[in-house]
């Protein structure tokens, strides 16, 4: 039965959604049955005294993972080329993970400008107080970012697209130097998914994601995983361990199932969202759209030599829209959801908080609205789009 199992040695070569049907399912382990089942777990037994002396048996306690925790894990290491993937209870867990893993007091970590909000947050108040020097980053700094590196600095931390402001990373430059520098690099991932953009491939020590997003897909679960490669993995699973933490049965069961129609969905997500960016680039009330994949985004060049795609998520400009307009728009909106995060089968849309920003800053040229564009139908996404646009008086 684990003759099919696809791993390092024996990778499965079939195409992208073929692999998404099968990667971690060994149905032949569960009697057959197509999916694992979920594993409610704090105790394990040990058969005998030896046995528990010695912790040898797989499968020791509960929070150290089950088969429905490593059927995801497993998945997700086949899509990231890892060496192992962990889970924990959020996205902005598995950012913060790794960052204690790596990184102790007089270290200096490198963040990008254009980090996801929450993110940022983390290391200022809980990075800054453990004693490391946190110093945000150009997101477009590129190779010159070998000029910021120091004796002491430990991670690099990267995003691309940036949260919020879509600016991309030239990963690969920034690879080089950061290894120059003997730092490790890690970048959530969260956008582009392991199907859009592997990080591994391209130099990245740890790839991060909020399964929240895309692999769960129906804004009906949290969690969050970290991906380390060969160099990394032992530090990340220590620290995981030390911490107590793990991601819970039935949303990795979730997430996996998710997994299943990742392919067709972002798929589709791409396609309509791209659709919908440049219906909004054309429109007299939108003064810019912020999407990598579009030919004129001054990120495309570097989105079209890394990724393979793009997803559902992207900014635009209502042209020198006041903040009552902005807010008028958002209500006039019909299918639009207003909530935070994204990347379910709803729409979506807010204004998103960049005040923290030290250099990816704010627009000037209006007000900055964020879109997460669903699985409806894109005429009717585009319908909606256009009478809110009229009815706050824009274009
Ligand atoms: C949403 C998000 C996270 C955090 O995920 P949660 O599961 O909501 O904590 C981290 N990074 C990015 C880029 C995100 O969009």
């Amino acid at each position: 039965m684990s003759s099919k199992k696809p791993s390092k040695s024996n990778p499965d070569k079939h195409n992208l959604n073929t692999r998404l049907t099968r990667i971690g399912n060994h149905p032949l382990d569960f009697h057959g049955f197509v999916n694992p089942p979920v594993f409610h777990a704090s105790t394990v037994l040990f058969p005998d005294y030896e046995t528990m002396r010695t912790r040898n048996q797989k499968y020791t306690y509960g929070t150290r993972g089950t088969p429905t925790s490593d059927a995801l894990c497993e998945a997700i290491d086949d899509l990231e080329g890892s060496a192992g993937t962990v889970l924990v209870p959020s996205g902005l867990t598995a950012v913060a993970l790794p960052m204690l893993a790596y990184l102790n007091s007089g270290d200096h970590c490198l963040v990008v400008d254009s980090v996801y909000e929450p993110s940022r947050n983390f290391c200022d108040r809980v990075l800054a107080r453990m004693g490391v020097e946190v110093e945000y980053y150009d997101p477009l700094v590129g190779a010159d970012i070998a000029g910021l590196i120091r004796e002491n600095t430990k991670v690099v931390f990267t995003e691309s697209p940036g949260s919020n402001t879509f600016e991309m990373q030239d990963i690969p430059a920034i690879c080089e130097a950061a290894h120059e520098g003997d730092a490790i690099v890690m970048m959530d991932n969260t956008w582009a998914t392991p199907l859009y953009f592997k990080p591994i491939d391209h130099g990245v020590d740890v790839s991060i994601h909020a399964l929240t997003k895309y692999p769960g897909g129906h804004s009906d679960l949290v969690m969050g995983s970290v991906s380390a490669n060969e160099k990394c993995w032992k530090q990340l699973i220590g620290t995981h361990g030390a911490m107590g933490l793990c991601g819970n049965g039935d949303d990795a069961y979730l997430v996996l199932r998710g997994i299943r129609t990742l392919g067709v969905r972002l798929d589709y997500h791409q396609k309509s969202a791209l659709e919908i960016a440049r219906w909004l680039d054309d429109h007299p009330g939108v003064s810019r759209v912020l999407h990598p994949a579009l030919p004129g985004d001054p990120g495309h060049e570097i989105w079209k030599r890394d990724f393979c795609g793009s997803s559902g998520l992207f900014g635009m400009v209502l042209k020198d829209a006041t903040p009552e307009q902005a807010g008028k728009f958002l209500d006039a909106l019909t299918l639009f959801g207003l909530g935070y995060s994204w990347a379910g089968y709803q729409s979506l849309a807010v204004i998103p908080n960049l005040s923290d920003r030290t250099i990816a800053k704010e627009p000037t040229d209006g007000i900055m609205i964020r879109l997460q564009i669903g699985l409806e139908d894109t005429a009717d996404l585009i319908t909606d789009l256009d009478q809110a646009i009229k009815t706050a008086g824009l274009g």
